[in-house]
């Protein structure tokens, strides 16, 4: 039988007995502990020595002798010669210091497992009785899919632990364009305060039903939740000693009121982080087949609110043959963005791409230039979550020749 233990090296003396490459894949590991390793080895191997420089580690170079293990907690040896290797777990016995022994069919006291993390949790795999270290590490790497997948329960079952908000991007709306990160902290949450837009509806069905989950639902020009209140319930939350994620559409940072509800928190004293998200500025575009940026066409982009007022830094953007412009929000302000464009001299025929519901089964582009778009929006019945692209990128076709391709990928 093993038992499992889950030992802390941090400040701890580990003693390496050889310096091969098998030193030099563990040392990492006990170094990240935070373990005060010493080597002995007549010799190091190339990649042993510039870990022992880089971490000015204690390097005797002979061979092992008894006495080296005066004052070790653990003891790893990987000689590379069995005899060796056997003589030091050998004596670690009789000193009652635990021992690993890295020899091939040989194992002493201890084994180091094949190990995963995801945030705080730490799954380790050994196997009880022959040495099958492949085999650990494929269940280790299965347990690492299912953690990256959030499929584990993460969520912390014993309070008084203080709580926190993570501010997480959801992406533009596919679960699998989540980062792993999100969905772990999802799969951790103990409450979550979701936006309409992005993957939420799909991930919050499948949320265990003790999940708290708040929808404040912001849609442009209706705000049923006002922002200070999202603070205020994020915080209270989180001072009740909860994990709270505030899963946003696209990338937390890009016209999604993200820093007003990092220094709300902040300000309350509560910790907090923030996951990047595939903003819909880039990625949008992207679904319809459109480089927001093109070597040779498109050497910058430039990002605007559609319905804040329109800036000479934005008509420059759109008077620029190598810029996309990129409006979020910028639906019902369409006519108002292109008449002041026209008004400004802007040339009427610069392509645009008005691209609806991307990366989403209803996806749907329409070119047209600056002049007709505001008519032609109206024609087709235009609505909202819409990104309007402008720009030499925005060309049907620019791509590839046919955009009959354009949205495929998602049905
Ligand atoms: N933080 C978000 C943007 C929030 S503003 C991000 O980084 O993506 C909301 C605007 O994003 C919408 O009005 C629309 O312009 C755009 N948007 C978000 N998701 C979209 C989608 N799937 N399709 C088209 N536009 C989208």
């Amino acid at each position: 039988m093993t038992t499992m233990l889950g030992v802390s090296l941090a400040g701890r003396d580990v003693l390496m007995v050889g310096g091969g490459p098998v030193t030099a894949r563990r040392l990492p590991r006990f170094l990240a502990d935070g373990a005060r390793v010493r080597i002995v080895a007549p010799e190091l191997a190339p990649e042993t020595r510039a870990l022992v420089e880089a971490h000015g580690l204690v390097w005797s170079a002979r061979r092992f002798r008894r006495a080296d293990l005066a004052g070790a907690w653990l003891v790893h040896t990987a000689t590379g010669d069995l005899r060796v290797d056997v003589a030091v777990a050998a004596a670690a016995e009789r000193r009652r210091v635990l021992c690993v022994n890295a020899s091939d069919g040989a194992h002493g006291s201890a084994r180091l497992t094949a190990q995963t993390t995801s945030g705080d949790v730490i799954v380790g795999v050994v196997s009880d009785a022959g040495v099958d270290p492949r085999r650990s590490a494929s269940v280790r790497d299965a347990i690492a899919l299912l953690f990256a997948g959030g499929a584990l329960p993460l969520r912390r079952r014993r309070s008084g632990a203080p709580g926190r908000v993570d501010l997480v991007g959801g992406g533009p709306g596919p679960v699998d364009l989540l980062t792993v990160r999100a969905r772990r902290l999802i799969a951790e949450a103990d409450v979550i305060v979701a936006d309409r837009l992005g993957p939420a509806a799909e991930l919050l069905a499948e949320l265990p039903a003790d999940v708290l989950r708040i929808d404040v639902g912001k849609e442009p020009g209706s705000h049923p939740v006002p922002q200070e209140e999202i603070n205020e319930l994020l915080i209270a939350h989180a001072r009740a000693g909860k994990r709270v994620v505030r899963l946003k559409g696209g990338d937390p940072f890009v016209f999604g009121r993200g820093g007003e509800e990092v220094l709300a928190c902040v300000a309350a004293g509560i910790p907090v982080d923030v996951v990047p998200g595939t903003s819909s500025a880039i990625s949008v575009p992207q679904a319809a087949g459109i480089p927001v940026t093109h070597r040779g066409t498109a050497m910058a982009f430039h990002v605007v609110n559609g319905q804040a007022e329109v800036t000479p830094a934005t008509l420059a953007a759109l008077a620029d043959d190598a810029v996309t412009t990129v409006i979020l929000m910028g639906v019902r302000a369409l006519p108002r963005i292109a008449e002041a464009a026209r008004r400004a001299g802007v040339a009427e025929d610069r392509p645009v791409a008005i691209v609806e519901n991307g990366h989403t089964p209803s996806q749907r582009t329409t070119h047209t230039t600056l002049g007709r778009a505001a008519d032609e929006a109206r024609a087709v019945g235009v609505c909202n979550p819409a990104v309007i692209v402008v720009g030499d990128v925005a060309r049907a076709g620019f791509l590839l020749p046919a955009p009959a391709w354009i949205g495929e990928a998602t049905r």
